[in-house]
């Protein structure tokens, strides 16, 4: 079994306490390594360790900082083989699907690298005797806490752009796969980069996350989790003033109109709830089709979906893994009998496979139900898992009104072959990211993040780095 340690001040530590927990391989369920369990006194000594970096690094000109940055992505794909085995073993992420995630990654630490040189103040001219200028500051200790569906993803881009505008960070991963983190940490040590700008802290949420977002020495929190959770790290956070930024969850309406590209759509729907096994928070979380293409587009998104192979991570043939842990995949579960007994129609799947090697693993292959309700839990809340829900719709204003009624506002999209017509959709509907005929929102240069309780704030682009900044204005008397 492979042992971790956190990294604090530039040190490979075990937790003061001595306390561990075991990580396990959500595709055989076994156990697969053994991790440091932080306390409350391991989070004071990474603080500190931050803060005493921060001086040295926020002074750091930002080409060289860049530099740095721009060496991290370069190790990421040196190690690549090493990063991706870890990502197969500690979240059961398909191998064709992690050189993907590898892949962006490198590109969130290069795009920060490149646009933070960018990044650049200005002069106001407001009176003839006086001049002011903004000056863009770093913030200080920032607390940078991951979630478990795409970890090196998510820790390139936030940590890409808390460094490279001079920030220190404290990373807290998901206890429920803390590994990659641990070992971009480790591929990041043969660089000189100054003991404690980076620090990476593990352990559970309730406790070690909570004890960061507590801290008074943290000054920044960029989180990414559940609605449920970012309310309870703003109202810890709140103790202290500390900025947030929230990336929350999402229940994204998929809108099919009549005149759609039936084909199209349907596979990249298909191709979006099984992405990583539907752990992903652009997924579709509500498929709306008008009325008089209904029939004909489930049964096209069917035949795709029995396409989908699910099976061993390791397979260059698997397109879906495993669900992340036993308990998640008990909640998809849960999910998917709560449909039924709503009365929605289940088409697909929604099983646990039984044949070997899948009947070990938290595999559960991927559901389809039909005629789902505005009642049904199925309908609004977040799922997270493989399991794409229909609803059908007679109107644009009726669906809009349908799409707008949900706690979130993460992103939306609307399929059809008349753009003007989906221009006025999209223009309506009340999300953070909105597009016409794709599905593709994330990428290292588009801003990304929702509305409503799918949180503030961007992530990525310039507006991305820029939240890691803040604003000093300068004045000057030349008279
Ligand atoms: P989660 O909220 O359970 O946990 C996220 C992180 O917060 C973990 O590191 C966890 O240990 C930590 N945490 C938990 N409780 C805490 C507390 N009280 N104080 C401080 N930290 C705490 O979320 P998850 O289950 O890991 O991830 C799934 C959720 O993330 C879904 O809702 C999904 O939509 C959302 N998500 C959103 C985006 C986005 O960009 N909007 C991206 C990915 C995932």
């Amino acid at each position: 079994m492979l042992k971790y340690k956190m990294l604090i001040g530039g040190e490979w530590v075990e937790a003061l306490s001595g306390k561990t927990y075991r990580a396990i391989n959500p595709a055989t369920g076994e156990e697969a390594a053994e991790i440091p369990l932080a306390g409350s006194e391991d989070i004071d000594r990474a603080v500190e360790a931050a803060q005493q970096a921060f001086p040295i690094w926020s002074k750091k000109s930002q080409a060289e900082r860049s530099d740095l940055i721009w060496k991290m992505a370069g190790l990421l794909k040196e190690h690549e083989e090493e990063i991706n085995r870890i990502e197969v073993l500690d979240h059961g992420t398909p191998i064709k699907l992690a050189r993907i995630q590898r892949h962006i990654s490198s590109m969130n630490l290069e795009y920060a690298a490149q646009a933070s040189r960018t990044l650049m103040g200005s002069a106001l001219p407001y009176s003839a005797h006086t001049m002011s200028c903004i000056q863009r500051e770093p913030i200080g200790v920032c607390a940078l806490i991951i979630p478990w569906n795409s970890p090196l993803m998510m820790v390139t881009s936030k940590m890409g752009a808390c460094l490279a505008t001079g920030n220190t960070c404290i990373i807290k991963p998901s206890a429920i796969d803390s590994m990659v983190t641990l070992k971009l940490a480790e591929i990041l040590s043969d660089l000189d980069i100054p003991a404690g700008v980076i620090n990476v802290v593990t352990g559970p949420g309730g406790t070690v996350g909570e004890s960061l977002a507590a801290h008074p020495g943290v000054r920044f929190i960029s989180f990414t989790g559940s609605s449920e959770t970012g309310k309870r790290i703003m109202s810890v956070a709140s103790g202290t003033l500390k900025r947030t930024q929230m990336e929350l969850g999402g229940k994204n309406p998929f809108i099919v109109l009549e005149d759609a590209e039936i084909k199209k759509a349907a596979q990249r729907g298909v191709a979006s709830s099984c992405n990583n096994t539907g752990m992903v928070c652009a997924s579709p979380g509500r498929y709306y089709v008008h009325q008089r293409i209904y029939d004909e587009f489930i049964q096209e998104y069917l035949q795709g979906m029995k396409k989908i192979k699910v099976g061993d991570p390791w397979d260059e043939q698997t397109d879906m893994g495993p669900v992340v842990s036993a308990e998640h995949r008990e909640r998809v579960e849960g999910y998917i009998r709560s449909g039924v007994e709503e009365g929605a129609k289940l088409l697909l799947g929604g099983k646990r496979p039984d044949q070997p090697p899948l009947d070990k693993g938290y595999f559960v292959m991927p559901a389809v139900f039909s005629e789902v309700r505005p009642h049904m839990k199925i309908y609004c809340e977040e799922i997270f898992g493989p399991v794409a829900c229909f609803t059908r719709f007679s109107s644009d204003d009726e669906v809009i009104d349908m799409a707008n009624d949900n706690i979130y506002g993460l992103c939306a999209s609307v399929w059809t072959q008349d753009t003007a017509r989906g221009m006025r959709l999209v223009e309506r509907i009340n999300a953070g990211v909105v597009a016409i005929n794709s599905d593709r929102f994330v990428s290292s240069e588009t801003p990304w993040g929702g509305f409503k309780e799918s949180g503030f704030g961007k992530e990525n682009s310039v507006f991305g780095l820029e939240e890691y900044t803040q604003l000093k204005l300068l004045v000057m008397d030349n008279n």
